[in-house]
């Protein structure tokens, strides 16, 4: 296979794992996933399609330049969002992009970063639909929560979807990395779901399904009086340490 077909067939893969009945992180026409094509492009979940059933024609790829600009332009009603989307596209006869290809592109820009899924995951909806949301982004449990999802997640509050929400991404993510010094992994969206970033496809279904799994974990706790959150200092050390870092580049993460 020659890399473009590879990078597809990746997406592919990451979009069925992420859109498993089972799994319960989305249904019918949630979530979206993208990819890096080259310096200028990206492929993105073209808008009404499913994630468990995605196929090749139902990605389409966008020009990164013609997308990110909208970040700083004038506000827009959805008709000329809509029109920017299919402006966006290299070809014509593509389908439309997700409504979300503006934060794809934004984040697939940072730097390591080549693979994004968004889902709507059931556990970590019940905790970002309830008052706890924030605390579940910024503390963390369990050392695994920790190499997966990182030392915290960017958390964004209720914004409408699109252009919007786009905005509220970038602000909230660079206020991560000026304090974290570090990219995050996951980004989690008050009533509305998570985003997982990475530079492989494996890295980004890890995040998604710890993340998960570590609202399970936050819900069963919280019913027993909890969580009880590691300290700061325990999270600083799971993520400095070499054994961590060893396991990290072997699980591909
Ligand atoms: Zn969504």
């Amino acid at each position: 296979m020659n890399p473009r077909d590879t990078r597809i067939a990746d997406l592919l893969k990451l979009s069925h794992e992420l859109g498993r009945e089972d799994r319960g992180l989305a249904m019918l026409g949630e979530g979206n996933t993208s990819t890096q094509m080259s310096a200028d492009t990206f492929c993105v979940k073209a808008s009404g399609t499913c994630l468990g059933t995605l196929q090749a024609g139902d990605v389409v790829e966008c020009k990164t330049s013609r997308l990110i600009p909208l970040l700083d332009a004038e506000d827009m009603d959805d008709a000329e969002v809509d029109a920017a989307l299919m402006d966006g596209r290299v070809d014509p006869a593509a389908k439309k992009p997700s409504v979300e290809a503006m934060f794809h592109a934004w984040l697939l820009a940072l730097p390591g970063i080549e693979f994004v899924g968004h889902t709507h995951a059931t556990a970590v909806n019940q905790i970002l639909c309830s008052p706890r949301a924030r605390e579940f982004a910024e503390c963390r449990m369990f050392p695994d929560e920790i190499v997966c999802c990182g030392v915290a997640s960017v958390y964004v509050p209720y914004t409408d979807p699109g252009l919007k929400l786009a905005r509220a991404i970038r602000f909230q993510t660079e206020r991560f990395i000026k304090k974290h010094r570090r990219q995050p992994r996951v980004i989690l969206m008050q009533n509305h779901g998570i985003i997982a970033l990475g530079k492989t496809w494996q890295s980004v279904l890890s995040a998604t399904l710890m993340a998960e799994k570590a609202a399970r974990v936050f819900i069963g706790a919280a019913s027993a009086g909890g969580p009880t959150f590691l300290t700061r200092q325990h999270v600083l050390r799971i993520a400095g340490r070499p054994d961590e870092a060893y396991r990290q580049k072997a699980l591909n993460l």
